[in-house]
């Protein structure tokens, strides 16, 4: 099966890790997805093949918050300045939908991705 970037997608064996969005089109075997509750993962379509989900089971308040928002400025929730998670960002954070800023004085520098 091809992914597609912006595909919403489930882990056939791992629905603890929640909702996933395909980050960049399917490629050699691999795809890299963003799931709600653990992240990012690279997952091998040799081993298992992601369930594409779409319409009512696809929302996310999380990925809407990551990706839906090309283009627009994403607001951090703490103060309101705008927030970027572009990269790997620290999924404590994205999930608080914080700006990296209000993330690390509440936290602290030490906490890592
Ligand atoms: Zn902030």
């Amino acid at each position: 099966m091809n992914y597609r970037k912006g595909d919403r997608v489930l882990h056939p064996k791992r629905s603890d890790w929640g909702l996933g969005q395909v980050l960049a089109n399917s490629a050699v075997g691999q795809v890299r997805i963003f799931f709600a509750n653990i992240g990012l993962k690279t997952i091998s379509l040799g081993v298992v093949e992601p369930t594409k989900v779409t319409g009512q089971n696809a929302k996310s308040i999380i990925l809407d918050r990551l990706f839906d928002a090309e283009g627009k400025k994403l607001t951090c929730g703490k103060c309101n300045g705008e927030a970027s998670y572009d990269g790997d960002p620290d999924l404590q954070r994205v999930h608080l939908g914080w700006c990296d800023r209000c993330f690390r004085k509440s936290f602290g520098v030490q906490k890592s991705a």
